[in-house]
């Protein structure tokens, strides 16, 4: 695997690759690697020829300064996992590289980057992940981009800005791997204390909690919410939003009568944590004996 700091050796490297029509895929990332990370960069080596994996903590994402200083770093760690995963370019650059002197262009997303994330962190969040990722995607060239949908909202937000700009690469969203207690996995969790770590849990067992009621044919937003809200009260978290969106749009959904997106952000001390899943209305009794009728008429 090759270690590459500016975009001219990126583009220099990638060149022959482009030249004889091979897969190029781009991985991007802000390091301290885990299994959910390695996974996006596995599957890109199964889909594509040249894999590219990205490093930068961008710091034009972090709306507190407190968060980009305390981010974790370990280059040489992420060298190791990335090349084990199947990466053939880790693209490292510095801050520099990437906002040159000068550098005056950012991309806003409207709409979907003003939901959840964008409400609770400001516009600035959004502003600076479309512009590295345009920037990326304009570095590297892929024709596939892998992302995580742990990060379902930028997903929606990354997805819109590749049809807007006509960007000529595929979007693919991969699904979120998880800690065996169900804990998302996810660069900061490295900070939290075991208290912490203990509480963080209440994350993903308020996705779960909303989830099983759901599963049990209720359809109510308020109730769905309402028991995903029990979980965190008790757990010792700071809940900045629980809410049922449309996956698409993210608007807020009132009734579950298709697949929509449960959304969680919330502060575990110092450390605030993101997770979701997709709720799907239960397929009623009713409807369920139709569907067979149906079937077998
Ligand atoms: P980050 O380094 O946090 O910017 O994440 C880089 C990519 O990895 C993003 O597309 C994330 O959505 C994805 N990712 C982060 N955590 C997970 C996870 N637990 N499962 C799957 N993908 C993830």
């Amino acid at each position: 695997m090759r270690v590459l700091r500016t975009v001219a050796a990126l583009r220099k490297e990638l060149a022959p690759a482009r030249r004889r029509g091979l897969r190029v895929a781009l991985v991007p990332t802000m390091g301290a690697l885990h299994d959910g990370h390695l996974s996006l960069i596995s599957q890109a080596r199964e889909d594509c020829d040249v894999v590219v994996v990205s490093l930068f903590v961008n710091p034009a994402q972090f709306n507190e300064r407190s968060d980009l200083e305390r981010y974790p770093r370990d280059e040489s760690r992420d060298r190791e996992l990335a090349a084990a995963s199947g990466a053939d370019v880790l693209f490292a650059p510095s801050a520099e590289e990437v906002y040159p002197a000068g550098f005056a262009t950012s991309v806003d997303v409207l709409g979907v980057s003003e939901r959840l994330e964008g409400e609770s962190r400001g516009a600035e969040h959004f502003r600076g992940v479309a512009t590295i990722v345009a920037k990326l995607l304009g570095m590297a060239l892929p024709d596939v981009a892998y992302f995580g949908q742990k990060d379902a909202q930028q997903v929606v937000v990354i997805r819109r800005l590749v049809a807007d700009l006509n960007l000529p690469v595929a979007i693919e969203a991969l699904p979120t791997v998880r800690e065996p207690d169900g804990l998302a996995m996810s660069s900061r969790n490295a900070l939290l204390s075991e208290v912490e770590r203990e509480r963080a849990r209440s994350l993903s067992a308020a996705l779960e909690a909303a989830t099983r009621l759901a599963a049990a044919g209720e359809r109510s937003a308020d109730a769905l919410l309402a028991s995903g809200r029990e979980v965190l009260e008790g757990a010792g978290v700071e809940l900045d939003y629980l809410a049922l969106v449309d996956p698409d749009t993210l608007e807020p959904v009132e009734l579950l009568e298709r697949p929509a997106l449960l959304a969680v952000a919330a502060r575990v001390g110092q450390v605030r944590l993101i997770d979701n899943a997709i709720l799907a209305p239960a397929v009623s009794q009713t409807s369920k004996g139709k569907a067979i009728q149906t079937c077998s008429a």
